[in-house]
């Protein structure tokens, strides 16, 4: 059995912006059992897209071979550039189109956030 060897972020208020690495309270090493060739666990990855730092979300949607379910929350993310790249790798590999009214449903209370 695999371990996570992914870094696990732990909402803190006052380390608004510390990165994985740089401080080990709100980022600890993560030592989950995964399955498959994963090398991160899914709390892992729940916990990095609810991330407040877009440069930590944009790390993740920069990382080879996500899964889709995980590829489909980062399209609805509020920071644009990553909801727009999200999309369009749904579109390129699973062939989800992004403007597709029923593929990506908006979660309740969004309302978007404008380009300019
Ligand atoms: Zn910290
Ligand atoms: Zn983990």
């Amino acid at each position: 059995m695999a371990k996570c060897v992914s870094w696990r972020y732990t909402p803190t208020p006052q380390h608004a912006s510390h990165l994985p690495g740089e401080c080990r309270e709100c980022w600890e090493p993560c030592t989950e059992k995964v399955v498959k060739k994963r090398s991160r666990c899914a709390g892992c990855t729940k916990a990095i897209i609810a991330c407040p730092d877009h440069r930590v979300r944009r790390a993740l949607l920069s990382e080879e071979n996500l899964d889709r379910e995980t590829v489909e929350m980062l399209a609805q993310d509020q920071y644009p550039m990553i909801a727009v790249a999200a999309q369009q790798m749904l579109a390129d590999r699973w062939g989800v189109q992004p403007h597709d009214p029923g593929s990506l449903p908006a979660p309740p209370g969004y309302e978007g956030i404008p380009f300019d």
